[in-house]
């Protein structure tokens, strides 16, 4: 795996479109992948939260979500080719989705925001299923929404819990599953719910 250092972390060095393409061959292959795209926010909490941190390094690719990583990687001579942002990664996992008629699994925001967001994929992205979509406060030792994600087996898996819950969530469950693209996407579904 291509990567590079950038205080501590380990970032992808790929395009977006690279990026799509690898993870692409992942839902392929149904084989579970955790993904962070780091924006600045992140990168700060994994450098003063040692849990959190713990939990980002079992991710299988980190992105560079932010200009600041990307800037520094260049000027440590170890340049990453883009930023590769939650929202656009998240819109690429959709189209990819749509193409291949993936199922999807929505958890986080609002429920109203929710909703919309569910209403929005299906008119955009009309050949995605969605397997199921819960709201972002929840009781986290309720283990309905973990059993609901055994039961419907989806390809993908967006947890929009803000930072640190989204990643906290994907450590602590995605051992339970078989299968799955797992990723924190912030305040992506309420930028789709308008
Ligand atoms: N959110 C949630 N559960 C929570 C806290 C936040 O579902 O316990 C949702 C919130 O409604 C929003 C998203 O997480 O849709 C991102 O929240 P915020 O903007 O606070 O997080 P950040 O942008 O800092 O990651």
């Amino acid at each position: 795996k291509n990567t590079v250092r950038i205080l501590g972390v380990d970032f992808v060095n790929s395009t977006l479109f690279e990026f799509l393409n690898t993870l692409s061959g992942h839902l392929e292959r149904e084989e579970k992948t955790f993904v962070v795209t780091a924006n600045p926010e992140i990168v700060m909490k994994v450098r003063e939260d040692a849990n959190y941190r713990a939990v980002v390094e079992k991710a299988n690719y980190v992105t560079a979500d932010g200009i600041g990583v990307v800037k520094a990687a260049g000027l440590l001579g170890r340049p990453l080719p883009e930023r590769v942002t939650g929202f656009e990664t998240f819109m690429g996992l959709l189209q990819i989705a749509n193409e291949k008629g993936y199922s999807i699994y929505l958890l986080g925001a609002q429920d109203e925001v929710l909703q919309k967001t569910v209403t929005e994929i299906m008119t955009q992205f009309p050949n995605v299923k969605i397997a199921g979509a819960h709201h972002g406060f929840f009781d986290w030792n309720d283990d309905h929404i973990p059993n609901e994600i055994q039961r419907t087996k989806p390809d993908l898996i967006f947890t929009a819990l803000g930072v640190p819950r989204q990643e906290l969530w994907i450590g602590q469950n995605m051992d339970k599953f078989e299968k799955g693209v797992f990723m924190g996407i912030g305040g992506s579904f309420d930028v789709l719910a308008g």
